[in-house]
């Protein structure tokens, strides 16, 4: 798993460069279409969060309620807006606890976990070469955090009762304006501090335009210290710890209002489960992917990562507090082998990639010497270097079956809350949106980075996500 943000806005024109070359934005003007697409998603993507959010408390998740309502006049806006909770006192202090929590886990205990448990890599860890030369240092700790986090929520349920695990569910919509809140405090401080104090000023990219650079941010990794990382703390923590925690709440809450858990309750946090430990699991892998490797922080990342993935992350989980679905046996079986199968390919593409790159090459994927295109590109500077892309395994399938594994997943989440409403499909048909868009965005990139090696690729392997279609 990659950062979950709001849809990715187009950039501005390629001047033709390369992977790690200072920034294709950099300097540039910024299109009409772009600027249009970044002042939209900053005006109305709090207002979608809002409206799902908001759906759920008032209309049962009907998404088309409150249309018609407003449309025909049963319901004002007004009348809305005022039967929507504010922000409350407990909210905010729960908010500002979970989030130093967090902070403290991040900053102040590093990792112990890569010492006991085999197989894992923790503790401080590179990350990839930045555009301007630099190799940043990461203290890899999630796992960690998220076990601890995990094992006092579960103590607190059976042991210590300090507050309810329905907490998170009961405060859901006071919490969004405290999410809110911090998600345009650190898109708003991270532009200041790319244009007055930044981290590494050559690493910095000004487009020209004020709203584009304080959405796809200026700096590449902003830091506070040594190892206060806004990208990783923000792509990686508070959201995404949080979310099988929301996950646990929302069952508390359907047992607590319908006396059970019903299966697809338990299917849905089990397999949004797998995904997010696995997000932990490999934090390390995580560095080099297009996230940490290729966007700046702004406003897509920063408010993203605060508002758009946990509340639209996890709308399956809400959903079924109010609608407790209860699927056949076969069904829920069906679901879990979609869900299963989903994220064995997209774990086994990921892993195989990154053993190849590792190794240079010197593996065994599928059992066999891998299949390789040998690769020249020119960076910024001038110089030529050399790398391989690889043509076995899933990457022989199609150009990015991790991609195709990913959205498996994502559609078995969205299977198990059955037919009765769009709302909970709304995951699936955002990721197949954001995980199109991106791969299109990717090949365009390697095809700029790798010229006619690129398409030598490309023949080999001519389909993107599904063999034989696309
Ligand atoms: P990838 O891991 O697919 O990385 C793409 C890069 O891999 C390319 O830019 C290129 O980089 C290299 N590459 C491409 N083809 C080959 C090949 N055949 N052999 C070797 N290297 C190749 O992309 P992401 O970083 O976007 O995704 C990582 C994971 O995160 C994915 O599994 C995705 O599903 C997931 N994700 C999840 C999201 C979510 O919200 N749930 C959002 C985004 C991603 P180079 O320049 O090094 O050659």
């Amino acid at each position: 798993m990659a950062a979950k943000s709001p849809p990715s806005v187009p950039k501005t024109k390629s001047p033709g460069s390369i992977a790690n070359s200072r920034d294709e934005t950099q300097g540039q003007e910024v299109d009409w279409f772009s600027l249009a697409s970044v002042i939209f998603l900053l005006l109305f993507a709090p207002f979608i969060v809002y409206y799902f959010i908001m759906a759920c408390d008032q209309y049962s998740c009907s998404l088309t309620a409150p249309v018609m309502d407003v449309a025909t006049g049963r319901a004002h806006l007004s009348d809305i807006w005022a039967k929507t909770p504010p922000v409350t006192k407990k909210a905010a202090q729960l908010y500002a606890l979970w989030v130093t929590f967090q902070v403290l886990l991040y900053m102040a205990l590093p990792d112990f976990c890569h010492k006991f448990l085999p197989g894992y890599v923790g503790g401080v860890q590179e990350g990839a070469v930045t555009p301007a030369g630099i190799i940043n240092k990461y203290e890899i700790n999630g796992l960690q955090a998220w076990l601890i986090t995990h094992l006092l929520w579960f103590a607190n349920s059976h042991v210590l009762s300090w507050f309810s695990p329905t907490i998170i569910f009961d405060n859901w919509i006071p919490l969004l304006w405290c999410a809110n809140i911090l998600g345009y405090a650190v898109s708003t401080f991270a532009m200041i501090k790319g244009y007055f104090f930044p981290t590494s000023a050559k690493d910095c990219k000004f487009t020209g335009n004020f709203f584009y650079n304080y959405m796809m941010g200026i700096e590449f990794n902003p830091r506070i210290g040594k190892w206060f990382d806004f990208k990783l703390f923000f792509n990686g923590r508070p959201g995404i710890v949080a979310w099988t925690l929301i996950n646990l709440s929302f069952a508390a809450k359907q047992r607590e209002l319908h006396g059970q858990v019903t299966n697809a309750m338990v299917l849905v946090n089990i397999l949004q489960a797998i995904y997010v430990l696995d997000f932990f699991w490999n934090e390390t892998w995580y560095l080099k992917t297009i996230d940490i490797c290729h966007d700046h922080f702004g406003w897509y990342l920063g408010w993203g990562d605060c508002v758009w993935l946990p509340y639209l992350y996890t709308l399956q989980g809400l959903y079924l507090v109010y609608h407790p679905v209860q699927l056949s046996t076969l069904h829920a079986t069906g679901i879990l082998l979609l869900g299963l199968l989903g994220y064995y390919i997209f774990r086994m593409a990921n892993h195989q990639k990154d053993l190849f790159r590792r190794t240079d090459g010197r593996c065994l994927i599928w059992g066999r010497k891998p299949k390789v295109i040998e690769c020249m590109y020119t960076s910024a500077d001038g110089q030529k270097h050399h790398s391989k892309l690889l043509v076995s395994g899933f990457w022989g399938v199609a150009r990015h079956l991790n991609y195709t594994g990913d959205l498996m997943g994502s559609l078995a989440y969205c299977l198990a809350c059955g037919g009765g409403h769009l709302l909970p499909y709304f995951y699936i048909i955002y990721m197949t949106i954001l995980l199109t868009h991106r791969c299109l965005r990717d090949e365009h990139r390697c095809a700029n980075k790798y010229g006619s090696d690129w398409k030598r690729y490309t023949a080999a392997v001519p389909h993107r996500l599904l063999p034989g279609i696309f």
